[in-house]
């Protein structure tokens, strides 16, 4: 892996994340995002990280600021990738976008350029034709909070060459990293393929009353060790997402889903109870129950 120059696209949540992290281990990176205002509040969203970054990593101030130098900031998609090793998708979650952006991307950036996506939901067979360079092109999928959180799946699809998979795997490690390969395309990766039917399992007992968050999040805990159960866990990842997701499938036919998003929609959101950044979801804020000393004693 000889990468020296990243390019991420879209700098929201996630591609600030990864623009900032990437920079912070030494690698030169440009930003590239829709228009000026969207760079603006890139460049308050990376400057945002640097305070975090010291107080979770004990990163000096100088060490903050020779990484945000190391970020420049386009609008114009040929000149954010002229020289790059790797880019790095993050735009929008929506299939039209994403194609269009890779038909675009496959015209301007040099022959040698790395494609990966860190979508969520969709796969890499999905976008490969219209990057115009299958054999080039992957998923590489981070968590949220990426400098705590440092999970990198990398996962291919059937036609993406396996140097490059590799390559891939060696440049999340040099980022700070833990690459986890995935040999087969799979919907939700390994984390979310865990998680998702988890989380949904534990709403369903809620749903059909035959425990309440507290005794199924206890359960979990006590028998299995875990830290947190599915409800602490469902305030972190927020309840709007499960309401999503429990809608998503409700709308595809599935009627306790949509039992499901009626309930969460009724009892949690239609109350502001979205989860721990309103202050209350399943449990209430900064100080939940389940983290009090005797939770798990009776
Ligand atoms: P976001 O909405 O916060 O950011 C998207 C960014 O893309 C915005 O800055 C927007 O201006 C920009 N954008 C819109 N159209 C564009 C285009 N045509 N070209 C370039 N940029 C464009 O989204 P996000 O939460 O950062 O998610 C981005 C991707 O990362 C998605 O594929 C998502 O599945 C994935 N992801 C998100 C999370 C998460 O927790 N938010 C975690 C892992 C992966």
């Amino acid at each position: 892996m000889n990468y020296k120059n990243v390019t991420v696209a879209g700098s929201g949540v996630l591609g600030s994340q990864i623009a900032f992290q990437t920079a912070f281990k030494g690698f030169n990176v440009s930003v590239y995002d829709i228009n000026d205002e969207a760079l603006d509040r890139a460049r308050d969203r990376i400057g945002k990280l640097k305070p975090r970054y010291q107080e979770d990593l004990g990163a000096s101030e100088e060490e903050v600021n020779s990484a945000y130098e190391r970020i420049s900031f386009h609008s114009d998609l040929a000149a954010a990738v002229a020289d790059a090793d790797l880019v790095i998708e993050a735009v929008p979650e929506v299939v039209q976008i994403k194609i269009d952006f890779y038909t675009k991307l496959g015209s301007v950036a040099p022959e040698k350029t790395i494609f990966a996506t860190n979508s969520s939901t969709l796969l890499p067979s999905q976008f490969a034709d219209a990057t115009g360079r299958p054999e080039h092109f992957l998923a590489l999928h981070f968590a949220n909070e990426i400098w705590t959180n440092n999970t990198a799946e990398v996962m291919g699809h059937p036609g993406t060459s396996k140097e490059v998979f590799d390559d891939v795997i060696e440049f999340a490690k040099a980022i700070g990293m833990v690459a986890l390969p995935v040999h087969k395309e799979q919907p939700g990766y390994i984390l979310n393929s865990l998680l998702v039917p988890f989380l949904e399992a534990g709403q369903k007992l809620l749903l059909n009353g035959v425990a309440d968050p507290e005794t199924i999040d206890k359960t979990w805990m006590i028998a299995t060790g875990a830290p947190k159960g599915p409800f602490a866990i469902l305030d972190i990842v927020g309840v709007t997402t499960a309401y999503n997701i429990a809608n998503g499938k409700g709308q595809a036919g599935m009627a306790e889903s949509a039992k499901l998003a009626e309930m969460l929609k009724r009892d949690y959101i239609d109350k502001g109870k979205l989860g721990r950044e309103t202050g209350e979801g399943f449990y209430k804020y900064p100080n939940p129950s389940y983290m009090e000393d005797d939770f798990l004693d009776s």
